[in-house]
């Protein structure tokens, strides 16, 4: 069992919080503060019970050294406006100033740590470096779902240096609507999947063969399925090394009586960037010359009704190239009718990485049941794996 943030006694204690701050930084400013944003209510929880709180996190690849452009300072100024409280920030995670200074805080006082990864320490999972870590708070709190199916310092080896520890609020909803929701999901379960990459969403398909009635297939892990089939598919993108797999797919699918819909129609262009032909045709009949790039009106039609008789969609990866204009219209269409269901006693789940961004982009997150932070490690824990990181939350 795994503790929740509430069933500690926070007051006057040192709190240590894994967060995930991995966010898109430019020339020293926070491009989407999102993940920031979602680490507040946990924070927050702690500095009102009357704890301090040391947050540390890990910001791209610096690879193990020092460089300015993977600094955690940008992030440290939006985390400050959230709060909006001053907090005190050190330029390294365990040098002993550091833990100078996370000693003397005083409770209601945030300690932001730098970039985790500055240290090699962090990704080979080093005890020593565990152990300094370990050494800024009394209770460790992890809440950084995103990087859960990673076996790090701060999420794995530090835990063996802890008596009390547990999932922040961030990571207990993650766990709820990616784990436990599925163990009994609100029937008919649909699964609607997208993007480009097959390979990291065949143990999800595996899974959910059995359970789900219908799996909706969009974007352009499509073309392999249709290549799979003995279909033309033009210059669309197709991964030939999945072609056996998405054959068997086809066949277990059938065997278990799950519904797979393919698109029946496409937007199909010349090119991606600077189109200078773009059209909308049959499944059937796609140009030699042209490129799949969007799901068709009539499919967005036909996976929409679908997922309006549904008591579950779990939807990952989008249905074309939603970042271009032209192609947006199947992602866009798809994260609106989400939004529009709030009200029909149908879960939305929405499973991290592009989805999620696709949701932000067009929807309002709000009316969703619950839209992932993580990408990768939404992908694995719906597949049935176990994560690392929680798997160490639960060891005594
Ligand atoms: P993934 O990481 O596998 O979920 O893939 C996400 C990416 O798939 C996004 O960047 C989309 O632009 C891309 N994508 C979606 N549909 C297509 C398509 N028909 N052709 C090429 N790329 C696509």
């Amino acid at each position: 069992m795994i503790r929740s943030l509430n069933s500690f006694d926070l007051k006057d204690k040192r709190v240590l919080i894994r967060v995930d701050y991995n966010v898109p930084v430019e020339n020293g400013v926070v491009k989407d503060a999102y993940r920031i944003q979602c680490s507040i209510p946990t924070i927050k929880e702690c500095l009102e019970a009357g704890a301090s709180v040391v947050l540390m996190s890990h910001l791209g690849r610096p690879n193990g050294s020092t460089n300015d452009n993977y600094s955690m300072i940008s992030v440290g100024e939006v985390l400050s406006d959230f709060l909006e409280i001053p907090i005190k920030f050190s330029h390294d995670c365990i040098n002993e100033d550091s833990i100078n200074v996370t000693i003397g805080l005083h409770p209601g006082e945030v300690h932001l740590l730098e970039n985790l990864r500055f240290h090699t320490g962090e990704e080979e999972n080093d005890f020593e470096f565990s152990r300094l870590l370990s050494k800024h708070g009394q209770i460790f709190i992890n809440d950084a779902f995103g990087t859960s199916h990673r076996s790090h310092a701060s999420n794995v080896g530090v835990t063996d240096n802890f008596m009390h520890k547990g999932m922040g609020l961030l990571m207990e909803k993650e766990i709820q609507y990616l784990m436990h929701k599925f163990k009994k999901p609100k029937e008919p379960l649909v699964l609607l999947l997208g993007g480009a990459k097959i390979s990291d969403k065949i143990d999800m398909i595996e899974r959910f063969i059995i359970k789900a009635k219908s799996i909706l297939i969009g974007g352009g892990m499509t073309f392999t399925f249709l290549k799979a089939m003995g279909l033309n598919v033009g210059k669309s993108m197709i991964d030939e090394s999945m072609i056996s797999t998405a054959k068997t797919i086809i066949k277990k699918a059938r065997q278990n009586r799950v519904k797979i819909k393919l698109p029946v129609d496409f937007v199909v262009s010349d090119a991606i960037d600077k189109p200078s032909k773009i059209e909308t045709v049959s499944f059937d009949s796609i140009p030699d010359n042209m490129i799949g790039l969007d799901i068709g009106p009539e499919t967005i039609k036909l996976f929409s009704n679908i997922i309006l008789q549904s008591g579950t969609v779990l939807w990952n990866g989008p249905m074309g190239v939603f970042e271009k204009k032209e192609f947006e219209n199947g992602t866009k269409s798809i994260a609106n009718l989400l939004s529009d269901m709030k009200d029909q006693n149908i879960d939305t789940i929405v499973g991290g990485g592009d989805s999620a961004s696709a949701i932000r982009k067009f929807s309002d997150i709000e009316n969703i049941t619950h839209v992932s932070t993580g990408g990768g490690a939404s992908l694995e824990l719906l597949g049935g794996k176990n994560l690392p990181a929680i798997a160490a939350l639960e060891k005594l």
